[in-house]
């Protein structure tokens, strides 16, 4: 794996997708959420991308159009684009939380100068009505973007497209279970995970599979799994490493669930298919409703395989999903013996005073 390149993606996301725009003539189709299909935005003849969170102290341009109780991803989103610096086709807007479908009218009555088209997902998963809605979702999203950008979606690039980026998936999942135990650290993983967010599916799969160059020794310490939305940083995780954690799990919007998803086979239209992984991917985030809390079974299944003693939840301040579902998957956790603690996550890149000096108290307990 190519780290440097990796890293200088993941370090500095908002410089790798001007370089990209530039490089290839084609301004950036961006998108907020693991949910949209970044392989549609490619076959419209733009950059896709997902525009992960960029922590600063300040977004003067985010700050004079939202409310103060929003969490950190939606403020900087909104910043980044109304700054205007960025070459921006199209903003890929999707459901999910309150926060994330406001952003999409945010953005059009602030006037960011390209369309806002929405992904409307259903908001539950696990049967073929919904499956049949997210196929109906995206073909609606594509309707809508042919009439605002005057164009067709290419077919035949949607195909490679959605090879090629499947392939950086399935190579991300291999990072992400293999990780701390004879793999790699977990902060070269999560700094991959960033890094894939904004660059060429390309340029990514070939600095994944390039042989390791500049990466560490494994991290001794505590085993742990990280769970929570799209972590600020891959400074967080360096930040954990550095006083005795050992990531070797994880579930959070960053990492497992951006790589899981799979596309249906067996749809003889490319859309449909895609439309449908959407609904049908292993692993979902708090938004969606699944019978039976399924996704707290899964990451406490996922805990006890990975061996992990704890689990470090990571919520943005004033993010309802993940709150809601803390103690519930907390008590979970408890039944199956694995210790949890929440974390805050808001404009810091990486862990603050606190947050260290409680994750030092959990190791100390676990001893
Ligand atoms: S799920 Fe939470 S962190 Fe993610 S955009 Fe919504 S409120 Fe923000």
């Amino acid at each position: 794996m190519d780290l440097e390149k990796l890293k200088n993606a993941a370090n500095d996301p908002i410089g790798a997708l001007k370089a990209r725009s530039k490089e290839s003539g084609r301004p950036l189709g961006l998108a907020f959420s693991s949910y949209f299909p970044l392989e549609v935005l490619d076959a419209f003849d733009l950059e896709g991308a997902w525009l992960p969170p960029v922590p600063r102290p300040d977004y003067p341009d985010g700050e004079a159009v939202l409310q103060a109780f929003v969490c950190n991803c939606v403020r900087s989103s909104a910043d980044i684009i109304l700054h205007g610096d960025l070459p921006v086709g199209l903003v890929a807007a999707t459901t999910g939380c309150d926060s994330r479908l406001a952003l999409a009218t945010v953005l059009r009555t602030a006037g960011v100068g390209a369309p806002v088209v929405m992904l409307r997902l259903p908001v539950t998963v696990g049967n073929p009505l919904a499956v049949e809605q997210g196929s109906r979702a995206l073909a609606g999203f594509c309707d809508e973007t042919r009439a605002a950008l005057g164009r067709d979606l290419d077919l035949e690039v949607l195909k490679k497209a959605r090879d090629i980026r499947e392939k950086g998936r399935e190579l991300l999942t291999g990072l992400f279970e293999n990780m701390g135990d004879g793999g790699l650290p977990a902060s070269s993983v999560y700094t991959a995970a960033v890094a894939a967010q904004v660059m060429d599916p390309g340029d990514l799969i070939k600095a994944l599979e390039e042989a390791p160059r500049a990466d560490k020794a494994p991290v001794n310490g505590i085993r742990c799994m990280l769970s929570g939305s799209s972590i600020p940083s891959p400074r967080i995780v360096e930040g954990l490493e550095a006083i005795g954690v050992k990531v070797v799990a994880d579930d959070t919007c960053t990492g497992t669930r951006a790589a899981c998803r799979r596309t249906v086979k067996g749809v003889d239209d490319p859309v449909r298919a895609i439309g449908a992984s959407l609904i049908n991917r292993p692993l979902h985030g708090p938004t969606m409703l699944e019978d039976g809390h399924a996704r707290i079974q899964q990451i406490v299944d996922t805990a006890v395989r990975r061996r992990a003693q704890a689990v470090i939840m990571l919520h943005y301040k004033f993010c309802d999903p993940h709150a809601f579902e803390a103690p519930g998957l907390t008590e979970a956790l408890e039944r199956a013996g694995v210790r949890s603690i929440v974390l805050e996550a808001d404009r810091e890149p990486g862990l603050t005073a606190r947050d260290r000096t409680r994750v030092e108290t959990l190791l100390e307990a676990i001893g």
